[in-house]
């Protein structure tokens, strides 16, 4: 995962930025913790203990600059907080998450299956669709 700090390092130096060891800390916390959706505290928790002398602030601030530079995606899964995740692959369309509404396990969703749809509403419409964002609530496996 080398290859994402550089990839990081080089789009914060076009923007301007350096990749300071506060910064450097965040970014290997969200990728240590791939897949799991952390949200802003929960990630700062995390780099409090690399990094005590670091504020919730400027873990919020280095947040929205990684998001800006499309480093991580910032989610909004309607439970109270902005949730982040890696974007590694630097696909422009974010995969879907399934979310349990009754244990909140946030789980991904691999395919897309959303073109056919994309292409009824286009042809229906008229409307050129640039992307979208969905999110599916239930209940897991384990909570059924
Ligand atoms: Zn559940
Ligand atoms: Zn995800
Ligand atoms: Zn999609």
């Amino acid at each position: 995962m080398d290859n994402y700090i550089e990839a990081v390092k080089n789009k914060l130096k076009e923007e301007g930025f350096k990749l300071t060891p506060q910064r450097r800390s965040i970014v290997d916390i969200m990728l240590k913790s791939k897949g799991q959706h952390l949200n802003s505290e929960e990630i700062y928790d995390l780099v409090k203990k690399q990094c005590p002398e670091i504020g919730l602030a400027t873990v919020y601030r280095t947040l929205q600059l990684l998001d800006d530079i499309g480093a991580v995606s910032k989610l909004n899964l309607d439970d109270g907080c902005c949730r982040y995740e890696l974007n590694i692959n630097d696909e422009s369309h974010n995969h879907h998450h399934l979310i349990c509404k009754k244990c909140n396990k946030i789980m991904e969703v691999e395919e897309d299956l959303l073109e056919t749809l994309e292409e009824e509403i286009e042809k229906n419409y008229g409307f050129k669709i640039f992307d979208h964002d969905v999110k599916f609530f239930g209940l897991c496996d384990d909570c059924k």
